[in-house]
């Protein structure tokens, strides 16, 4: 076996299912962003929608047209642009799109078709959005190309930093103004959003009627304190690879830093042989030594599983778990299971 992610779709169902039921009524948006934070974008999506998410966050308009390639009819929301955004494709496949600046917006309104916008205001985290500053203006100008048909208003949203529950609440005083403001302006928005994984999890305030959750519905813990089994969640992917050769109590295992393992120094670091803890010695480009008698071709487990959580690694390496999901290069292959 090479260095294998197993990537099990049923615990990635079963964990949207319990985010769904735990937010409701809120609705669920899966964040796929970075190829589903390396688990792969275009094979979880159907599951994604078949679990209860109401549509797919995908970070750009190019995701969002591969994902339309691939048959996906679901809501699909890109946020992030640049100054080379095909606008025109985007609304040609019926893509939500979330605007930040007023350039993005006259730019969407000249396409028109009544392209589907998200206004997002900058509540504090200052990762793109309208300033307050601006938002009334850019709501009025908004309202005008929607009563011309040019766009609809279909969101209203900011992003929360994943910071803590009183930063959140300041923030959200913010967007409740903000929200204000635009319902003054004329608009009505279908969705009104802010939430990511943390709060979406922790702040029933925060939800309002949609949720975009990326790390949880991976299984991964978004807060310090826990991991996602403490959580009611289960992680989906599995790294593992096998046992090259083996001497004087040392295996050699496939899989190092250029595969996505990351680099881990020091007394700690284990990987899992048989249900069994083995520590690392090092990790190479292409292979990791742990202390281990394990013949060759036996399978260990190096995240998820039996083995160390992402969020263990994390710990491991001053990161979150994201960082570790995403840092598995496209190039290991992806088994899907369930
Ligand atoms: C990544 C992202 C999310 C999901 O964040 P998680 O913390 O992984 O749940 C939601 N919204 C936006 C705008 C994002 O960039």
């Amino acid at each position: 076996m090479t260095l294998t992610a197993h990537v099990d779709l049923k615990s990635f169902e079963k964990n949207i299912a319990t985010i769904v039921e735990s937010v409701a009524p809120a609705r669920v948006w899966v964040a796929v962003k970075s190829h589903a934070y390396g688990h792969g974008m275009v094979e979880l999506a159907d599951n994604a929608i078949s679990a209860g998410a109401a549509g797919l966050a995908v970070l750009d308009v190019p995701a969002a047209l591969t994902l339309r390639s691939h048959g996906i009819t679901t809501t699909l929301f890109a946020w992030l642009h640049g100054t080379d955004t095909d606008f025109e494709s985007a609304i040609d496949a019926g893509i939500d799109l979330g605007v930040s600046t007023r350039a993005q917006l006259e730019q969407i309104a000249r396409v028109g078709r009544g392209a589907r916008v998200h206004l997002k205001i900058d509540t504090g985290l200052h990762r793109n959005g309208f300033p307050a500053s601006e938002w009334k203006d850019v709501c009025e100008l908004a309202a005008g190309y929607q009563r011309d048909g040019d766009i609809v208003v279909a969101g209203v949203w900011t992003h929360l930093a994943d910071a803590n529950p009183e930063s959140d609440d300041e923030a959200l005083y913010r967007f409740d103004d903000a929200l204000d403001i635009a319902r003054s302006s004329g608009l009505n928005p279908e969705f009104v959003h802010a939430a990511a994984s943390p709060t979406a999890l922790r702040n029933p305030r925060a939800r309002y009627n949609l949720v975009r959750v990326g790390i949880a519905a991976y299984g991964i813990s978004p807060f310090d304190e826990s991991d996602g089994r403490n959580l009611g969640l289960t992680p989906v992917l599995t790294l593992s690879g096998t046992v090259l050769s083996s001497t004087d109590g040392i295996a050699t295992v496939e899989g190092g830093w250029f595969t996505g393992i990351p680099q881990v120094s020091g007394d700690g670091a284990w990987v899992s042989v048989d249900g069994e803890p083995a520590s690392i010695v090092a990790v190479d480009a292409l292979t990791t030594s742990i202390r281990s008698d394990a013949g060759v071709g036996t399978v260990v487990t190096f995240i998820g599983g039996d083995g160390p959580t992402a969020e263990l690694w994390a710990e491991w390496t001053g990161t979150i778990g994201d960082e570790i999901l995403t840092g598995i290069p496209a190039a290991v292959r992806r088994v899907y299971e369930r």
